[in-house]
């Protein structure tokens, strides 16, 4: 009888803790990645002892499928957490980590001005209410064309960090001395072309569109990418400025604290260590 009942405990699985609109209100969202409430307003669930599991090993979060699996069974809107803007990568893991710890963070921070270090709660609701989104609206203008550029995706976002510190790991074995110069050399300019792909790919994952003087849209990755390859550094360069400042524009703002010592106010950065980040419940 049991099995075809419905489990009487259904009540009591959990019920979702906050809801959140996301930086992005949805936009640059494939349509079928997302169920978007009319409200906007997304249910965030706290994490299972599954989440709390996968949030902690550092392999799932070093190829980004634990981060991805974690999403999606909190944020059950979410159908594929790969194509999350970036822009929304950040607040949708601080209203994880509100839903299943409480509003508050605890962190430790030193004085710059008297050197003692203090424990602050850190009122994350007020940090998610901060994050914006940059706006993308205005393109990227050069020579007659217009660049319009949009968040990469989760999937991209982690493939561009992985290659990165796996870029930067390799470049620290160039450094050995009883490295072969010859080798050194050699293995030296195919690390300097990967970076050069990597910087390009970057770009072309960043960019939604391009306009012609002529009033083409492009759209296509393959032509927006060669297009990239074949451009002068001055438009690699433009393109480059703009998303340092759409990143600066969409990270999460530090936390003012007031020095319970001297009274001092300082600043403190908001990290994403995950493994500290979602690590402890205090
Ligand atoms: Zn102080």
């Amino acid at each position: 009888m049991e099995n075809t009942a419905q489990n009487p405990l259904i009540k009591h699985f959990r019920q979702p803790a906050i809801y959140i609109t996301l930086p992005s209100r949805g936009n640059f969202w494939d349509p079928s990645a997302i169920n978007l409430p009319p409200t906007g307003e997304i249910p965030v669930y706290p994490m299972t002892t599954k989440d709390e599991i996968l949030i902690r090993t550092p392999d799932a979060l070093m190829n980004g499928q634990g981060v991805v699996d974690v999403i999606q069974s909190c944020v059950p809107n979410i159908k594929n957490a790969w194509a999350m803007p970036s822009v929304d990568v950040d607040a949708v893991l601080i209203a994880i980590r509100i839903a299943s710890y409480g509003n508050e963070m605890e962190i430790d921070a030193k004085c710059p001005k008297c050197g003692e270090s203090h424990k602050y709660g850190m009122p994350l609701g007020e940090v998610l209410s901060k994050i914006q989104c940059p706006n993308y609206d205005k393109p990227v203008e050069d020579n007659g064309l217009k660049i319009y550029l949009h968040p990469q995706n989760y999937f991209s976002l982690n493939e561009t960090n992985q290659r990165s510190y796996q870029e930067q790991q390799l470049m620290r074995t160039l450094t050995d001395p009883n490295l072969d110069e010859k080798v050194k050399i050699a293995e030296f300019s195919k690390q300097i072309a990967r970076i050069v792909e990597l910087n390009i790919k970057v770009i072309v994952d960043s960019t939604a569109c391009i306009v012609t003087n002529e009033g083409v849209t492009v759209t296509d990755p393959r032509f927006i990418q060669e297009f990239y390859e074949n451009s002068s550094k001055q438009v690699i360069d433009k393109i480059k400025k703009q998303l340092e400042k759409n990143s600066t524009d969409a990270s999460v703002p530090p936390f003012n604290v007031k020095c319970s010592e001297c009274q001092e106010d300082f600043v403190v950065p908001v990290t994403f260590d995950y493994s500290s980040f979602f690590g402890q419940s205090s």
